[in-house]
């Protein structure tokens, strides 16, 4: 499911062909992406609103409006937006069409439907947003300490408390595996046990490993796509995520996988410290 650089690469591709626009007309044909609003409602209000600017926050893509509404967009496991100049043919998993006021579409495609749009009124979405979400990993006020504050006293598996949303705002369970291989820290580790080495350690993976997938517009394992309907190239680039049983880059031992978190987990044995 995308995570923060799949989003990230999502909002960079759309920034600069959504801002200044306007939405002209707004179809939304799945009632699962705007419940419990109607769809036909948010549709309405949709219409006519310009794009002010395109951010993103955690794994929510955030579009601000001049009228100081929000829209929030959450692609949760298959929701893709494409930014295209027709529409071609039927696509069973369209579920909603943004025509833009210089005759291009905005299309959401999503295959399991597990994903959101939330029109949020002026002043709703800083609050709604910082209720559900920690720090942003990638921001600069981001630092090791503000990271040893976030796992500070928690017992439960390092890879855990890095997936908690409400700490850190983005990591999931791809960029998780990645990042605790850098900072050579096994995945069941208590949070709340890491030494000073180890923090700084996991700070510089968090970043490096949400960095390089950026820099590779994220990852397609599926569903996946960017804008202009290509894919991520950072599956290619895995230390550890899906690559059980294959050497480990760093020490040549094969890659193991096991459950933290409730969620499959690939670490390597050998220089991934259990403490
Ligand atoms: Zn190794």
């Amino acid at each position: 499911m995308p995570e923060l650089p799949e989003v990230e690469t999502v909002r960079r591709r759309l920034e600069p062909v959504l801002v200044g626009r306007r939405f002209d007309r707004v179809e939304i044909f799945d009632p699962r992406l705007t419940r419990p609003e109607d769809p036909l409602e948010v549709a309405a209000e949709l219409a006519g609103e310009r794009v002010e600017a395109v951010e993103r926050r955690g794994k929510y893509l955030v579009v601000r409006f001049e009228s100081g509404r929000t829209l929030l967009v959450h692609l949760r496991m298959t929701g893709s937006l494409l930014h295209v100049g027709e529409l071609d043919g039927d696509d069973p998993h369209r579920r909603a069409v943004v025509g833009l006021d210089d005759g291009t579409s905005l299309v959401y495609r999503d295959v399991r439907r597990f994903g959101t749009w939330l029109l949020a009124e002026p002043g709703e979405a800083g609050p709604y947003l910082d209720a559900r979400l920690g720090r942003e990993p990638l921001a600069q006020a981001f630092t090791t300490r503000r990271l040893a504050e976030a796992l500070a006293g928690r017992r439960a598996p390092v890879k855990a408390a890095i997936l908690d949303q409400r700490r850190l705002a983005g990591v999931g369970n791809i960029y998780a595996d990645e990042a605790l291989w850098r900072a050579r820290i096994h995945p069941q580790r208590p949070a709340g046990e890491l030494g000073e080495d180890e923090l700084r350690a996991l700070h510089r993976g968090l970043r490096a490993a949400l960095n390089a997938g950026i820099a590779r517009q994220g990852a397609t394992l599926r569903d996946y796509r960017t804008p202009d309907g290509g894919s991520g190239r950072m599956q290619h680039e895995f230390k550890v995520y899906g690559r059980e049983g294959e050497p480990c880059e760093r020490c040549g031992r094969p890659i193991e996988k096991t459950r933290a978190a409730g969620r499959g987990t690939w670490f390597c044995p050998s220089c991934q410290s259990a403490g």
